[in-house]
């Protein structure tokens, strides 16, 4: 069984799928914030390929960086403390490159696109924003494999949006739970989540 956590804790992938709709079981961002997981359910993921085709990524866009004059900090880890609650939300994207007025956060895309890669560069660009980089301008690149998506601002409501998903994870009121395809892709074993399908 998952063990509480003492404290809640948010890794940005989660915030992301959850805040684009990519996972309509909200129940299973909720659990993991507030719980560690001690067993995970197995699945068929190859997860040494994908680790291959994204390092092989990384390394193409780090030479690229380097090329070009820039000292690219690679896998930079993000941690933020959620204002008035004992919650963090954390992150490490790809690659971090920064001059005088700008900072541009990269996140490195193996497989095919999804909504929630742009929700989770623009986590990194408003968490950037509220941390070391507070007085310099953030743009996100996601890129895949054939096209590179730029984004140059976040939305006017973006910190709305951010608080109201994020409100959700804290709280001690579980979200609701939605039995389904996400199931297929959840680490969430039976035993911790009986309705498992
Ligand atoms: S196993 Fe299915 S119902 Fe349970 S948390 Fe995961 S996605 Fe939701």
């Amino acid at each position: 069984m998952a063990e509480k956590r003492d404290s809640p804790y948010i890794w940005v992938t989660w915030l992301a799928k959850i805040m684009s709709g990519d996972i309509t079981c909200q129940w299973q961002g909720w659990f993991l914030t507030q719980n560690k997981l001690t067993k995970k359910q197995p699945n068929n993921f190859d997860l040494a390929d994908w680790k291959i085709n994204h390092t092989k990524m990384l390394t193409e866009l780090k030479e690229k960086l380097i090329k070009d004059k820039y000292m690219p900090i690679l896998e930079k880890p993000i941690k933020y403390n959620i204002p008035n609650s004992d919650a963090v939300i954390c992150g490490k994207p790809d690659c971090v490159i920064e001059n005088k007025d700008t900072v541009i956060v990269y996140d490195c895309k193996t497989g095919k696109e999804r909504d929630s890669d742009q929700v989770q560069i623009k986590l990194y660009m408003y968490l950037l924003s509220k941390g070391e980089f507070s007085e310099k301008k953030i743009k996100g690149v996601v890129l895949y494999k054939d096209k590179e998506i730029e984004i140059k601002d976040l939305p006017e409501n973006f910190e709305e949006n951010f608080n109201f998903f994020v409100d959700r994870l804290i709280s001690a009121e579980p979200s609701t739970k939605n039995p389904g395809d996400d199931c297929r892709f959840c680490d969430i074993i039976k035993d911790d989540c009986p309705e498992r399908v």
